[in-house]
């Protein structure tokens, strides 16, 4: 379909639709798939909607000139709904209501507003009430629409600095007096007087009247979702997931149905998975007599949509089966027709979509609609359960399959679990819902902000709420996991939480907070801000104090799609491992090699450094070489260890790298225990270190420089390699060693360390009277190299890209320093992204691209991997592939990430 520029609202109902499914770019997700559902024939509300691109056009030309240029489009609109509803906005006998919502083209859970109702004023509340009889549906509708009115669009809670919400007050006040268990004991009579008390506050805050005129009402609404745009919790958000500010929202126009209109009525958010463990089990909540917001906000508990569900939250609330089937009926035992009917849209919408969906619905007097379906956020093991499952199924191919997984989510499954063992021996204070698993501790704080605060000095938190709002986003993003006292599974904080794949516990009924006092009371037992819990997010138990955890096992599932994902993929995922330890952890998580083994990390440890700094301080060759000579054996078997682990993989070993004064000690007492420990003066110390400190030591006496310079360091590591090699290889192990010099510029210093590391083996198979073979690379990691890669090529047998320090020399940024001008660039848009975190393609991977071709146009055959921090990060895995990379070498924890990003790359390419 043609969508000429100036074509800014698309309507649809009534089995047809001026947009699809597809023009999520345009229509916003929930907009295009609003017009998808209505093209498939299930129940919408019809409505319209005004496109992302017009929130962009408002931001450039302001309220009044979009409202004019909007005005006739949404005109029109509104006479499409009015058509096949058969009633009139603003009529005061036959009255139609909309609601006005968000909808960008991800979606943005809770990150921007939405107003319902829109079109009440005090004439038209009584045509509603005369048109349905039903006066207390139509008041209750009535302060709803003020209360969101009043907070989204005339921003009362902003004029009030109070904790508590203006309205919300004023509600529990009214709940309170009369002993009203919840907002369903409001009489008419209360209802109206909220009306009034409500109307009363708006004009108190902001010194403007509630305004009488939907028409008003309306054009207020749209600007309001168009500014919802740029709230700072829709920003954060946005940050968080990469999202563009760019994108834009569309505002869906759409008319009213109302599951406040007693007990045959209702609203309730489902799931055709669950969206926690990817079980393909029809799951959601719902609430009898109320609005869909009821059900997201926490403010009465809802109830299950099947009865499975039911049964297992009856021990929760400590009932009987019987009894909860009474008082907390589930769906299918309360309206079991209309429960058919939408267990029938689920599989409908699932089978269309061809993913897990989170729909939403309203039962106006026993009549089904559905308000609202996208692909449903899930946890990270659930992400990969449903794709696994729905490839088994049929539903879907492989390489969709492979697609479908966020690379970064694997992360979760990687997470430390509760060791079950601890487990055992402790009984939880508190059950509540496993609204997102994973395990997590740390010290309570019941404020947002503080728990930001808190994890800004590197202190682990839980946030603990009655429930979680929009606001909370920073918080519970900075929080280890969360836990509410109110909620279901579809509440604010386990959507939020499980998008973030974050360990999350809601409802926990036996917690009861007092912000004012910092502290909660659990079963009679008082719990302060900073004593220690642990969740379980799996299961929804509440632990005192720090529980082990332990780290998980790939298996299952997640087995499956590492062994498909390899599959497809062309390039070899490697790790960065310096430690016998590491190397078998990466090989527990399927690396097919080391790319980078940074032999210095070796020299750190308290039994090496001493040998190092001796070898340093020497003042000639002679004593360099006697200190070399201890640091050996050290060297020698840490490599056999490593090799042991990789039996029959590549070992990339780089030579010494970093400037010689980091191994320095720089306070003046452990100088002195220095000087005292080899037999020198603390002065000789001091003129040491002195000399040695550099003006920009990342660009000086570093590197192949080091080595070129003190031939010695390379001989000594060349020799403990091949040595290494040829023990382990006596005792039955196939090894593949790499070694590779750091920080190649020119190809006289590459010849120069090649010349080194040739004679030494030379010289240790003379010895040994046996060889083995091994290759001599180099890393791309100075501009120049990429240059001359070429050149380079001659004498290289691998290249493999430092990207960190090629990005610090390409930018002219300082690693270690650009912490403090970096954020403010991306804060800014200066930097769309950390060129650290994820390749500059642009710049950076200019020169990465020619340096591979330059390579290789010496040597065709020329293996080239990459072993920056990039390696671990799947946008610049892609690209890696995209140039041709025969592998990515990462950290070992990312190996898992890597195999799917390389799969991810290769189905990609093969579909362009
Ligand atoms: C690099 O520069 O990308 C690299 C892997 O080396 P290091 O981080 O050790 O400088
Ligand atoms: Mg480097």
């Amino acid at each position: 379909m043609s969508t000429p520029k100036d074509k800014r609202v698309y309507t649809f109902g009534n089995k047809t639709a001026e947009g699809n499914g597809s023009m999520k770019e345009l229509l916003g997700g929930k907009g295009a798939n609003l017009c998808e559902m209505s093209f498939i024939g299930l129940n919408v509300p019809p409505g319209f909607i005004i496109t992302t691109e017009t929130c962009n056009e408002y931001q450039q030309i302001g309220s009044d000139r979009i409202i004019e240029e909007l005005r006739h489009d949404v005109e029109t609109g509104l006479r499409h709904i009015e058509e096949i509803m058969c009633s009139n906005f603003g009529d005061t006998s036959n009255p139609l209501l909309v609601s006005v919502r968000s909808g960008a083209r991800a979606s943005m859970p809770g990150m921007m507003d939405t107003v319902l109702n829109v079109g009440l004023n005090d004439e038209v509340v009584e045509g509603l009430a005369k048109k349905t009889g039903k006066s207390r549906f139509a008041w209750d509708s009535y302060r709803r629409f003020i209360q969101m009115y009043g907070d989204v669009v005339m921003k009362v809670n902003t004029f009030h600095d109070g904790e508590q919400d203006v309205f919300d007050t004023i509600l529990d006040e009214i709940k309170e007096k009369n002993h009203y268990e919840n907002d369903r004991g409001f009489t008419l009579e209360d209802l109206k007087l909220v009306v009034a008390l409500f109307k009363d506050v708006i004009l108190k805050y902001t010194g403007k009247p509630f305004p009488i005129s939907p028409s008003d009402q309306l054009w207020n609404a749209i600007i309001a979702v168009f500014e919802s745009w740029f709230t700072p919790r829709a920003v954060f958000y946005r940050k968080l997931n990469g999202y563009p500010d760019t994108w834009g929202t569309a505002v869906n126009v759409q008319a009213m149905v109302y599951g406040n209109m007693g007990d045959h009525s209702a609203s309730g958010v489902a799931f055709t998975r669950d969206a926690a463990t990817g079980q393909n089990v029809f799951n959601g909540e719902y609430l009898v007599d109320a609005q869909g917001e009821d059900v997201v906000a926490g403010t009465r508990t809802p109830m299950q949509i099947t009865k499975a569900g039911g049964q297992t939250w009856a021990h929760l609330v400590g009932i009987s089966e019987d009894a909860r089937a009474r008082m907390y009926p589930s769906l299918e035992e309360y309206m079991p027709e209309v429960y058919n009917e939408l267990n029938a849209n689920q599989k409908i919408l699932e089978t269309h979509f061809k993913d897990m969906q989170d729909l939403e619905f309203t039962i106006q007097e026993n009549r089904l609609w559905i308000l609202q379906t996208r692909n449903g956020k899930r946890t990270g093991a659930a992400m990969v359960k449903i794709a696994m499952d729905m490839l088994d199924e049929g539903l879907i191919d492989t390489p969709t399959a492979i697609l479908r997984i966020d690379p970064h989510k694997i992360n979760e499954l990687l997470h430390p679990i509760f060791d079950t063992k601890a487990l055992k021996k402790i009984k939880p204070i508190t059950i509540g819902l496993p609204a997102s698993p994973g395990a997590a501790s740390g010290a309570i704080t019941f404020f947002s902000q503080r728990a930001s605060e808190l994890k800004a000095l590197g202190k682990d938190v839980i946030l603990v709420r009655t429930e979680t709002s929009a606001d909370d986003l920073e918080g519970m993003s900075a929080a280890n996991g969360i836990l509410t006292a109110r909620g279901g599974m579809t509440s604010h904080a386990a959507v939020v939480a499980r998008g973030m794949g974050k360990c999350c516990i809601s409802g926990a009924g036996g917690i009861s907070i007092n912000y004012g006092t910092h502290n909660m009371l659990v079963n009679g037992k008082n719990y302060h801000e900073g004593d220690w819990l642990s969740l379980n997010g799996s299961t929804g138990e509440v632990f005192e104090g720090k529980i082990k955890t332990i780290t998980p096992k790939i298996d299952g599932d997640f087995e499956k799609l590492l062994v498909v994902s390899d599959r497809y993929a062309r390039m070899h995922v490697r790790a960065n491992a310096d430690t016998p330890e590491a190397a078998r952890v990466a090989r527990g998580f399927g690396a097919q090699g080391i790319g980078l083994c940074r032999t210095e990390h070796m020299f750190f440890y308290p039994d090496r450094i001493q040998a190092m700094r001796e070898m340093i301080l020497a003042s000639d060759e002679k004593g360099r070489r006697i200190a070399l000579a201890k640091l050996l054996p050290m060297q020698r078997s840490d490599f056999e260890e490593i090799f042991e682990a990789m039996d029959g993989l590549a070992v990339t070993i780089r030579l010494l790298d970093p400037p010689l004064h980091e191994f320095l000690p720089k306070e003046e007492k452990s100088q002195m225990a220095l000087a005292n420990a080899i037999g020198i003066s603390l002065e000789e110390v001091k003129y040491k270190v002195e000399q040695l400190s550099e003006t920009n030591p990342m660009l000086g006496h570093r590197g192949c420089r080091l080595g070129n310079t003190y031939p010695e360091i390379t001989e000594m590591q060349t020799r403990a390699i091949i040595e290494a090699a040829l023990n382990v290889k006596s005792r039955g192990i196939n090894t593949l060693p790499e070694i590779m010099v750091p920080l190649t510029g020119t190809l006289n210093e590459m010849i120069f360390q090649e010349h080194l590391i040739r004679n030494e083996a030379k010289k240790v198979f003379d010895e040994r009277k046996e060889s083995i073979e091994f290759k001599i690379g180099t890393m791309i990691e100075v501009p120049r190299a990429a240059l001359v890669a070429d050149e380079i090529a001659t004498h290289a047998e691998f290249f493999s890209f430092g990207t960190n320090d090629l990005t610090q020399m390409t930018f002219g940024y300082s690693r270690d320093d650009a912490g403090k001008f970096l954020s403010f660039y991306e804060e800014k848009g200066i930097l769309k992204e950390n060129p650290f975190s994820t390749l500059d393609q642009q710049g950076v991977g200019q020169l990465v691209k020619m340096g591979v071709e330059r390579g290789r146009s010496v040597k065709p055959h020329l293996k080239i991997g990459i072993c920056g921090e990039h390696g671990g990060d799947p946008k610049s895995i892609e690209f890696c592939h995209s140039v041709g990379m025969d592998y990515v070498s990462c950290s070992p924890f990312s190996v898992p990430i890597a195999r799917v990003a390389a799969a991810q790359g290769a189905v990609k390419e093969h579909r362009a």
